[in-house]
């Protein structure tokens, strides 16, 4: 036989803290047992323990347990997916990264994931111009940043929407790398997954950008002509690097069909980075043509992968291959 002291003693030990002090009255003792958050199987067996347990203290006939489930708030709520970054990186500027990083981010919320834009771009930012987000301003709650809202509603943050337009940005190093953070850690609620379109090259700040905020992905953006290429190997092996695995490599203006006769022409080469893509054993994601009407719907803040057409269709069968990618790695 136990005395009621040793088991009351014994029951925070083997509940960790959930059973409540037991009360005993005419040899049937009562015990509130705290199972918020069990499972099942182990509510029954924790029960089933205190029962045995209980039945060995003197004067004790009858024992009733009766469950509560007093979970935090915390724990209550359901559990929020982990935010997964993808990186949209180029060797150089002006291949088209900032434009493949918006179509791309709007192509992926039309095939329905819950994504947002991060223009990592400090230094030329352009997300608030291609997503027609440019007159918003950021509120801020706890310290973190709310983002804006872009084409489709989706939500972004760019540093052109922090600092006034044309204001050039004389920034150090760490200075970079905590605007990036506070883009990143931003109050991004139930977004899945940031596209962030990374600055160009492949310096420092790429590096600490890629080892702190581990992206799950990266995708490479390349014109077709050799020294953009070359570049774009440097980018890959940034990733390499850093440890972070590679989506894939896109050819963008690639093949000019001319407005007015349709003539076909290949002003940066044909065909470079499918090859370049299968010399570094990287996927190639796909080609988005040169065209006038893709810079001219992304200067006015509408991104052509929102529409339909050709040059919607090229983004959309990268975003496919992207998404695919992003299922089979979860
Ligand atoms: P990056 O981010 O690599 O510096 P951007 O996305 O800003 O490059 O593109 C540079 C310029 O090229 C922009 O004026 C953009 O509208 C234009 N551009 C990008 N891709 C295409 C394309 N496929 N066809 C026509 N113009 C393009």
């Amino acid at each position: 036989m136990t005395d009621l002291a040793d088991f009351t003693a014994r029951l925070t030990a083997l509940t960790g803290g959930r059973a409540s002090t037991p009360r005993l009255k005419d040899g049937v003792m009562t015990i509130a047992l705290d199972v918020g958050g069990l499972p099942l199987d182990k509510r029954d067996g924790l029960a089933a323990a205190i029962r045995e347990g209980a039945l060995t203290v003197t004067g004790v006939t009858d024992v009733r347990i009766a469950m509560t489930a007093e979970r935090k708030a915390e724990e209550a709520a359901p559990l929020k997916a982990p935010l997964r970054i993808l990186a949209v990186a180029s060797g150089k500027g002006g291949v088209g990264k900032s434009t493949l990083s918006a179509n791309l981010a709007v192509a992926l919320h039309r095939l329905g994931l819950k994504v947002g834009l991060v223009d990592a771009d400090i230094y030329g930012p352009s997300q608030a111009r291609l997503m027609g987000s440019e007159d918003q301003k950021p509120q801020a709650r706890d310290k973190k940043l709310i983002p804006v809202t872009g084409t489709l509603g989706i939500p972004m943050l760019s540093m052109a929407h922090l600092v006034e337009p044309g204001k050039a940005l004389a920034w150090r190093g760490p200075m970079v790398g905590n605007a990036l953070t506070q883009l990143i850690d931003a109050e991004w609620s139930d977004t899945e997954l940031l596209v962030v379109d990374m600055p160009p090259g492949t310096g420092d700040i790429q590096l600490t950008m890629v080892q702190k905020h581990k992206p799950v992905g990266a995708l490479i953006v390349s014109t077709p002509q050799d020294l953009a290429l070359i570049d774009a190997t440097r980018a890959v092996s940034l990733f390499h690097q850093a440890g972070v695995p590679m989506i894939g490599l896109v050819e963008n203006m690639a093949g000019y069909a001319c407005p007015h006769c349709g003539e076909l022409s290949d002003p940066f080469g044909h065909g470079g980075a499918e090859s370049k893509a299968g010399d570094l054993s990287m996927p190639f994601l796909g080609r988005i043509p040169l065209a006038i009407d893709i810079r001219q719907r992304s200067d006015a803040g509408d991104p052509p992968a929102a529409g339909e057409g050709v040059h919607a269709d090229a983004f959309h069968a990268v975003a496919r291959k992207v998404a695919d990618w992003l299922k089979a790695s979860a």
